[in-house]
């Protein structure tokens, strides 16, 4: 996948570098439980490609 940056801790963890519990997963997203616990549950859902502003990302 070209779009994941190397060095993207995030893009680690789609590219299963990092290991994460998997919660979700389509083409075009990622979702794992927050390893830092903040609420138990607590999920983060990311895009699969490496973008580092949120406005960059397509509306779609
Ligand atoms: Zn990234």
């Amino acid at each position: 996948m070209s779009d994941l940056d190397d060095n993207c801790l995030f893009c680690k963890i789609i590219k299963g570098e990092i290991p994460s519990y998997k919660l979700f997963e389509n083409d075009d997203v990622y979702a794992f439980l927050d390893i830092s616990h903040v609420n138990p549950g607590h999920t983060l859902l990311v895009p699969k490609k490496h973008i580092v502003n949120l406005f960059d990302y397509s509306q779609e």
